[in-house]
């Protein structure tokens, strides 16, 4: 059958039809388990009670108006935000990449109001933060970039988890305003930098007067054991984005700001028709208040710790697993070659992954992943790892 589709995506042969917490149904009735949760977005799990008891009762009162009126769910959602982060205020688009080009208008703007014409952002190797033209130009990758060119202006790029790199960079651009980072690299392979790489930023971004960008989109949300991963460090950044696990599935994407960042993008600066419409924000108010209600963000990290051990047990032995890596339910398992033939493998055992960065499988289970689905987890893992590293290694 020809597709109408055009062809972004190489998908997988499967197609579900349904779903409850971890598991999935297919259209032909097999069931899997999902440890990647639609890549960090459905992180109460499939069809959650309370996100579809708050979007059936939003879509019977109103769908959208405009943000040309108030809307009280929005202003809802933003208190919420703001309470959970240490943040002031919010920006609500539709994604992430939209999440991430408003946090870089801001910055641009920023840099003009201070008298800078020619506003450059700092950004990372290896760093995703997007498919529109401005957030792949901020991309630290150049299959994102291929064929795109000639791409915006204005991004200067360092290693990450390179504090000398940003020093240097700091001191030979005067046009620099604002850093953009992930707290960890998710497209990148799980990257988990030095405990102190953020409070490092912090103290460099206050120190030249900058603005430090964080995008959260993949560790916010309750993902890394914190409601978002910067909380580990006990700083908080003045810019930062979300989208993801915010609306469990219904698409919404926010941008935060605190301080000096909070008042830039001012009224005809930046809009969307969609973005903070009712039904995204009465979605991401019912994903809010279950993280709370049922302690999901702790839980996390606990679930996070034990899955990681459990792995690092039945993987001690592997020469071929160079790096078992977590924060939270965010994990990474690295091995010593190319391996993206595991998630056909894992497919095949009725188990849902991902590989990054050539290298690095990927897990991003549902926060509410249950004892016998964390134990499955393991078991199916590192069953398919060792028949693979013994077969092609
Ligand atoms: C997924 C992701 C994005 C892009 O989000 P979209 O909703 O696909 O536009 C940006 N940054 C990070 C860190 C991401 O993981």
């Amino acid at each position: 059958m020809t597709s109408h589709i055009m062809p972004t995506y190489g998908r997988l042969p499967i197609t579900f039809d349904r779903g409850e917490g971890a598991w999935l149904w297919d259209d032909r009735g097999q069931r899997y388990l999902d440890a990647l949760s639609g890549i960090a977005v459905c992180g109460l799990g499939h069809a959650h009670t309370a996100v579809h008891a708050a979007i059936c009762a939003q879509s019977k009162k109103l769908l959208h108006t405009s943000n040309l009126y108030g809307i009280a769910v929005q202003e809802q959602l933003a208190q919420r935000l703001t309470e959970k982060s240490g943040m002031d205020n919010v920006f609500f688009c539709n994604s992430g990449a939209e999440a991430n080009e408003a946090a870089i208008k801001l910055a641009r703007k920023f840099g003009h109001q201070s008298g800078i014409e020619n506003p450059a952002i700092l950004v990372m190797e290896k760093s995703f933060h997007g498919r529109t033209l401005a957030t792949l130009s901020a991309t630290g990758n150049p299959k994102v970039q291929q064929g795109f060119a000639p791409l915006v202006q204005g991004f200067i790029r360092v290693p990450y988890n390179d504090v000398a790199a940003i020093e240097q960079a700091l001191a030979q651009h005067s046009n620099i305003v604002a850093i953009l980072v992930e707290p960890i690299q998710g497209e990148g392979g799980v990257n988990i930098p030095a405990t102190d790489y953020l409070n490092q930023i912090r103290t460099l971004c206050d120190q030249h007067n900058i603005l430090m960008m964080l995008d959260e989109i993949q560790t916010g949300i309750g993902r890394t054991g914190t409601f978002l991963a910067y909380q580990h460090n006990g700083i908080l950044p003045d810019v930062c984005s979300l989208a993801k696990a915010l609306g469990n599935g219904v698409p919404i994407g926010a941008c935060l700001a605190r301080g000096k960042a909070a008042q830039i993008l001012t009224a005809g600066t930046h809009g969307s028709t969609f973005g903070g419409n009712p039904l995204a924000c009465s979605a991401a108010l019912a994903v809010l208040e279950t993280l709370d209600n049922d302690d999901l963000i702790a839980l996390a990290a606990q679930k996070g710790d034990l899955i990681s051990a459990a792995l690092t047990v039945a993987l001690h032995n592997n020469p071929h697993v160079v790096d078992i890596r977590h924060k939270g339910l965010m994990i990474g398992v690295e091995l010593d070659k190319p391996c993206s033939e595991l998630v056909t493998l894992a497919l095949q055992a009725h188990l849902l992954i991902n590989v990054t960065n050539e290298k690095t499988i990927r897990l991003l289970p549902p926060l509410i992943i249950d004892p016998q689905q964390i134990e499955q987890l393991v078991a199916t893992l590192a069953m398919i790892i060792t028949e693979y590293t013994a077969a092609t290694l």
